[in-house]
């Protein structure tokens, strides 16, 4: 048994703000039977105000979900969709991208991660040399729609070489945050993957 450490628990509140919020959902808490029963992967950002399953009609124990900045095909995202499609069978992945992304035109926000960041300590702790920090981060000027589609594409390009003859198909979508609709690409047989 341990104790919580007391100093560093809910000395502003937080944890105890976050134990009740746990306390309402345990309480109607019910165990998902199987794990990824879509058998479907979403790959999206990592924004607060994104909330994967809900906004797809999906619940706990349905679909994977993948989030970093920006929903890029990171080498992480990829460790995470390999083990989706091949460990746990799935066969869909859908990137969601979403509006007003702070990736995208990033204004200051790049400027203060670059300022704050030191990328020799962090060339050597990934033992590689980061060669252009904003590109290794994700930041980009491209329309979010098209950033998707790009990372979209990607996985259509990046599967079939590491995973051959597993039958996945790719799927693309923007999430709008003023509406909360998901608008999905129309899948046509070219970007589908071949199986
Ligand atoms: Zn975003």
């Amino acid at each position: 048994m341990s104790t919580p450490p007391t100093e560093e628990h809910g000395r502003d509140g937080f944890c105890e703000r976050l134990q009740r919020g746990n306390d309402a959902w345990a309480s109607a808490y019910r165990r998902p039977e199987v794990n990824g029963s879509a058998k479907a992967v979403v790959l999206t950002c990592m924004d607060s105000r994104i909330p994967p399953l809900e906004m797809l009609g999906l619940a706990p124990g349905e679909a994977f979900i993948i989030r970093n900045a920006g929903n890029s095909v990171t080498d992480d995202a990829l460790r995470s969709l390999i083990v989706c499609l091949t460990a746990m069978e799935c066969r869909k992945v859908l990137v969601v991208g979403h509006t007003c992304c702070g990736m995208r035109c990033p204004g200051d926000l790049d400027r203060r991660v670059s300022e704050a960041v030191d990328v020799e300590g962090l060339s050597a702790g990934l033992g590689r040399s980061i060669e252009d920090l904003g590109d290794w981060l994700g930041f980009h000027h491209v329309p979010e729609w098209e950033w998707a589609e790009r990372q979209a594409d990607r996985l259509r390009d990046l599967l079939p070489r590491i995973l051959p003859g597993l039958p996945v198909r790719v799927f693309t979508a923007l999430y709008d945050l003023d509406s909360g609709r998901v608008r999905f690409a129309q899948p046509s047989q070219k970007r589908n993957m071949r199986a």
